[in-house]
């Protein structure tokens, strides 16, 4: 342990936050020539980015506030299997984020957030491919294609908004005739009907193992990882010291990628964002008694999902608004539990995994991906939501592009800090 006084490290960046978003971010920084330090109090990957369904959709644009989503939430809130939950204590601080999430509801609003979201996701097979090589691209990644079906009858909310956006983006979706969806996976419920197949998206198998490869080649090339959990970030001459538990460390630029936790690290320095955690649950079943789906499997009118990973089953989904303190609410993996049994009748649910993790998300279903207004050398790279695996790539080429004062490669108006 050294007990020297910090040094400036001349143009280091440093990124706070080894999550896929921050790894991505760290990895093209240093593939563009910065000399890049990867800060986490955690070893990387082990937030969000740790257990998410892990599906990579390209084609994802659609926001999660649609037109006519609001008039089903009081019935999913009293529903306790229904995919939607609030701690009460919480209902009065998550409100004025409720209600901006209804306004973001408003059809214009929901056109431009697709444009965006396209733009931001449209490349990630690409960028993935890039940032991974070819090798690490095929352990790691399936384009396979991913399947939604209804169970019973009963449309999704929002589906004819969903089918305009899917239309006004050129998203391929093609009828599945249930016996081909049968025969894909025969562990899905007899109820399972209505599906459609999206040859245009995939998954990872291990979103863990996808954020530690970055990592990975990012440490094999030089760059610095630190397990240490930043305090404070505090402007100094023309650059930041960054207070962790164990030390002090001086850099010119500073990337925030903290997911969830990020708006705590920028408030002291004048930012109030409405960024949210979106509680979500999985289980994940190692070794199951069914053969797993061959591609991820998503009810569009039910909250489950079922995603095939290395040896497993991870069924996934579920939002709650708890905040970031509250512990994990076995109620709602009970929930899950019960999905999946509804789901994958014969699955046996003897030996799983149960976990819950923070989704980053803004009220517009999109991130902020910006220079901070009021502070130079400080880039904002948090709020992916629902999408994170898909839109880390072009993130972090854009933080690459943010931080060298590029032309950015795509339009970055929509994920202004500014826009709230
Ligand atoms: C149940 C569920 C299913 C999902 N399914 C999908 C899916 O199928 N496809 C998809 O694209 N997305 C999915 N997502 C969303 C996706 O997981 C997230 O958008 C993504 O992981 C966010 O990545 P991140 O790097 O921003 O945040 P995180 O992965 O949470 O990483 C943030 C990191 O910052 C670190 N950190 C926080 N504070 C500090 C600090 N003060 N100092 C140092 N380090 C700090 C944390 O330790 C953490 O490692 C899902 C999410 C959930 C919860």
């Amino acid at each position: 342990v050294s007990l020297a006084a910090p040094e400036i490290a001349g143009r280091a960046v440093a990124v706070i936050g080894a999550g896929i978003v921050g790894a991505c971010a760290a990895l093209s920084l240093q593939r563009a020539g910065q000399p890049v330090t990867l800060i986490d109090g955690q070893p990387p990957g082990s937030g969000a980015s740790f257990g998410n369904a892990g599906m990579i959709s390209p084609d994802f644009c659609v926001p999660m506030s649609v037109p006519g989503m609001l008039r089903k939430v009081p019935g999913w809130l009293l529903d306790p299997l229904g995919p939607l939950a609030i701690r009460p204590a919480y209902l009065p601080t998550v409100l004025p984020w409720l209600l901006r999430w209804a306004r973001a509801g408003r059809l214009d609003r929901v056109l431009a957030g697709s444009d965006a979201l396209r733009a931001l996701h449209g490349r990630a097979f690409d960028l993935y491919r890039e940032l991974l090589g070819p090798e690490h691209f095929a352990a790691l990644i399936r384009t396979t294609g991913q399947i939604y079906y209804r169970d019973g009858d009963e449309a999704p909310a929002g589906e004819p908004i969903r089918d305009a956006i899917w239309q006004r983006h050129g998203v391929v979706a093609e009828p599945l005739d249930v016996r081909e969806l049968r025969r894909l996976f025969p562990a899905l419920t007899p109820r399972a009907g209505h599906a459609i197949f999206r040859p245009h998206a995939g998954h990872t198998v291990n979103p863990q193992r996808l954020v530690q490869t970055l990592v990975e080649l990012f440490s094999l090339a030089g760059g610095v990882l630190r397990q240490e959990n930043v305090l404070k970030i505090l402007p100094e001459g023309t650059g930041y010291r960054l207070v962790t538990g164990i030390a002090n460390h001086l850099f010119e630029q500073v990337v925030v990628a903290a997911g969830a936790w990020s708006e705590r690290l920028v408030r002291p320095l004048g930012y109030r964002l409405p960024l949210e955690s979106e509680r979500g649950y999985h289980i994940t079943i190692a070794r199951p008694n069914v053969a797993p789906p061959p591609m991820p499997v998503l009810c569009s009118n039910r909250p489950a999902s079922a995603s095939p990973l290395d040896d497993a089953i991870r069924c996934a989904g579920s939002i709650e608004f708890a905040g970031l303190d509250a512990p994990m609410n076995e109620a709602r993996a009970k929930v899950m539990l019960e999905r999946t049994q509804a789901m994958l009748p014969q699955l046996k649910i003897e030996h799983y995994a149960m976990w819950m993790g923070h989704r980053p998300s803004f009220p517009d279903s999109l991130p902020v991906i910006a220079r901070a207004p009021k502070h130079p050398g400080l880039v904002f790279a948090f709020g992916n939501g629902h999408s994170g695996m898909t839109g880390a790539p072009m993130t972090g080429r854009l933080v690459a592009e943010l931080v060298a004062g590029r032309q950015p490669s795509i339009a970055l108006s929509p994920f202004s800090a500014t826009r709230f």
